[in-house]
């Protein structure tokens, strides 16, 4: 206790505030309200309340006559120990401040309060007397669902529960009482267990082996092998003892056939957690999580920062894939905060892939990580026959994208009564449009990026900000009428060739910008898996975890298009993403299958792996050639981007930042340079590379950095970006 606090004999608690706070602020406890570090309370912040944790630690020193106190501690279970740690160790790993990372597990704010969880509200038809920004917001917000709890809507809405007061007492909204949450099914760890083979036997009880404690096992199998089966008993284990369960899936809200699977096994769907859920269902998931009743969530990887009693056990499912990396805010990658999430617990985590990241795969071989292998198919499913499509020697019809052979082999499978799936892994019609007569190419007026031409929706859209204008006629800088031309295909385009080509066939494309979102998609993957499709043309979405029993022959239409980027991952992912998206053939077993790649490079070492299903010797090269080059995981890096209204402004702070940091023989900075998308949003960026090629830690010399540069001013934004995906 601060000496200040012992004099005047009140006491002071820590308490961590959802805002871009250092550290936490200091309250005073009133008498006779008890709160533990993890107390779930109300303090006052400026002219509002909010909802903020009791931290650990010592109170900062504050003028007692600027003391405020609690206002109120909510009937909720306080976060436990572990989660505290964790939001530490995140915030600091990741140079964010503790109280974002905090916010982040304090999403559902009306499921602190049980009373604010039973009353409801509804919109009563009545207009806002005076439609102010926030209000208008609020309406908004309210028109997507009937019945909102009064946080929940003030949360959606981004505005003061005031706000939201106020329209009620207008009568806009009127008071509803809600139904109580329908009581949880609990998993049934015998219900549906499915007889393992002896292979899938031998995994499971290596997984189950490892314990209790922490750990942490990669669990690798091609595309069916059965990996879910195997990890599933892990998760039955854990369940047997009395613990909670989180999986984590890339893509969760469209693995609806995961939590029909989950169910079989079970007897009970897990609770899902992701972004389309809605609010409401949220505070309640966050409620009986916090009250232990909800033993297995399936989640999105914000769902590290549930308020689980008692986890025993993360599974990582599709460990490798890009989606589990958070750029926004924080920047974080939920698989190795699972793996932190563990250590903290003490308790075990499963990383499962067909594709390992190289990072797993190279911590598995170096024995931190246990490693348990599956290897064939499942059942007498057999892996697709891979082949090259060389580009050169079979090029396509002029304006075409796909290949002869390819052609016959589509015919051919339609022909037989079973599908094809075309992938690329590029949304719209075309990337790039320009005017044959004067050259004049569509970018994006806020963007250093190409705007990529959406015939289905008419418009020419930019992937990066969301501008978007109606397609054009003429062009605007010589005025031509009709001779604007696409370059380069987008699934659209690879949906019209197939149209034109098989006018009898049924063809479905399927790719996240057409209209009716999630839902739709969920509909129309299971539209194929019942075979009402003959072509499927689509973008990354089909290569994620779905099964399609009809499947036999993936056709890569452009293979080679993630290699040209210059990213060092690039060849990891391509290999990734390529033997995913094949993997989705020959899923059921009887039928042959077969997987196309076109490739402009056959000898690539990724096209090579690939054919020739030897994944080992691609790792090996590629995890040598990252060794040779300090790349992660042997060593690390850091991107920090500098963005402002104006190039100069960018370059200058940059530059500023180059200068402040120490000299550290263990790091190496590279910069600043422009960024790879130098403008975004109309902001200029540029940015610095801290990297360390010895796998020495970059936090320290990161915070020393910005310890000794100015304070950015002005239009200067700073990111930083510990361990970025992509560099
Ligand atoms: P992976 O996750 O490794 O790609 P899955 O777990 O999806 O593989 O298994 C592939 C297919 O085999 C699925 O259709 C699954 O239902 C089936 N399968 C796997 N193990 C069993 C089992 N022990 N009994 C019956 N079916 C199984
Ligand atoms: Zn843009």
């Amino acid at each position: 206790m601060h000496p200040v606090d012992q004099l005047f004999a009140i006491r002071t608690v820590p308490v961590l505030v959802p805002l871009p706070a250092e550290r936490p602020y200091s309250y005073a406890v009133p008498d006779g309200m008890a709160v533990v570090p993890g107390s779930i309370v109300q303090v006052p912040l400026g002219p509002r309340q909010v909802a903020g944790v009791v931290w650990d630690g010592e109170t900062d020193a504050v003028d007692p006559k600027k003391l405020r106190s609690i206002t109120k501690v909510f009937d909720c279970p306080p976060l436990d120990s572990a989660m505290r740690r964790f939001i530490d160790w995140v915030a600091d790993y990741t140079l964010s401040p503790p109280g974002l990372v905090a916010r982040m597990a304090l999403r559902a704010p009306a499921a602190f309060d049980p009373e604010a969880l039973i009353e409801g509200i509804e919109a009563t038809g009545v207009a806002p007397e005076r439609l102010t920004d926030a209000r208008r917001r609020v309406m908004e917000s309210a028109a997507e669902i009937p019945i909102w709890t009064r946080s929940g809507l003030a949360h959606a809405a981004g505005v003061t529960p005031s706000v939201v007061d106020g329209l009620l007492k207008q009568g806009v909204f009127q008071s509803v009482r809600l139904a109580p949450p329908p009581a949880v099914a609990l998993p049934d760890t015998t219900y549906g267990r499915a007889a393992l083979s002896p292979d899938q036997a031998a995994a499971a009880t290596a997984l189950v082996a490892r314990g209790d404690g922490f750990s942490t096992t990669l669990l690798e199998g091609v595309t069916g092998s059965g990996k879910t089966e195997v990890y599933f008993e892990a998760v039955a284990a854990a369940l047997d003892k009395g613990k909670q369960v989180l999986i984590l899936l890339p893509e969760i809200a469209l693995t609806q056939s995961f939590i029909d699977r989950f169910h079989a096994r079970f007897g009970a769907p897990p609770a899902e957690w992701h972004s389309d859920v809605p609010p409401r269902r949220r505070e309640q998931i966050w409620r009986q999580l916090a009250e232990g009743r909800i033993r297995v969530v399936a989640g999105a990887r914000s769902a590290l920062f549930l308020p689980f009693q008692d986890l025993g056990l993360v599974v990582v499912d599709e460990e490798h894939d890009p989606a589990y990396k958070q750029e926004d805010r924080i920047f974080y990658h939920a698989r190795d905060m699972a793996v932190v999430r563990g250590a903290l617990g003490g308790f075990p985590v499963i990383l499962a892939s067909a594709t390992p990241s190289v990072e797993s795969r190279v911590n598995a071989a170096d024995g931190r990580y246990g490693h348990v292998r599956l290897a064939g198919r499942f059942a007498e499913a057999a892996l697709p026959d891979l082949s090259l499509v060389d580009m050169r020697l079979a090029p396509p019809a002029r304006g075409r994208f796909v290949s002869p052979v390819l052609l016959t082999a589509i015919g051919e499978t339609v022909a037989r009564g079973e599908q094809a799936l075309l992938f690329l892994n590029r949304r719209g019609y075309a990337p790039l449009t320009l005017c044959r007569v004067c050259g004049h190419r569509f970018q994006c007026p806020d963007c250093s990026t190409w705007l990529v031409d959406h015939r289905l929706r008419g418009q020419l859209q930019c992937h990066h900000c969301g501008f978007a204008v109606p397609r054009p006629e003429a062009c605007p800088e010589c005025g031509t009428l009709d001779h604007l031309v696409a370059c380069g295909p987008g699934v659209e385009r690879i949906a019209e060739e197939m149209l034109a080509t098989f006018p009898e066939a049924r063809t479905i494309l399927l790719s996240s910008d057409l209209p009716g979102g999630a839902r739709r998609l969920r509909r129309e993957l299971d539209a194929i898996a019942e075979g009402e499709a003959d072509i499927v043309i689509g973008t990354q979405l089909v290569a994620k975890g779905h099964h399609f029993p009809l499947m036999t022959l993936v056709g890569a239409v452009d293979a080679d298009l993630g290699l040209a980027n210059g990213d060092p991952r690039a060849a990891e992912r391509t290999f990734q993403l390529l033997h995913q998206v094949t993997g989705r053939a020959g899923r059921s077993g009887g039928r042959k299958s077969r997987g196309m790649i076109q490739t402009w490079q056959p000898e690539h070492p990724v096209m090579r792996a690939i054919a020739s299903g030897d994944a080992a010797r691609f790792y090996e090269r590629e995890i040598a050639e990252r060794q040779r080059a300090g790349l992660p995981p042997f060593g690390r890096l850091a991107s920090v981007i500098v963005s402002a209204n104006t190039r100069r402004e960018a370059e200058e702070y940059a530059r500023l930042l180059r200068r402040a940091a120490p000299e550290d023989p263990a790091i190496e900075v590279l910069g600043p340079a422009e960024a790879p998308l130098a403008v975004l949003r109309g902001r200029h960026r540029f940015r610095l590379l801290v990297h360390s090629p010895s796998r020495a830690p970059v936090q320290g010399f990161l915070r020393a950095t910005l310890a000794a540069a100015p304070r950015p001013r002005g239009s200067v934004q700073m990111q930083i970006d510990v361990d970025p995906q992509s560099f």
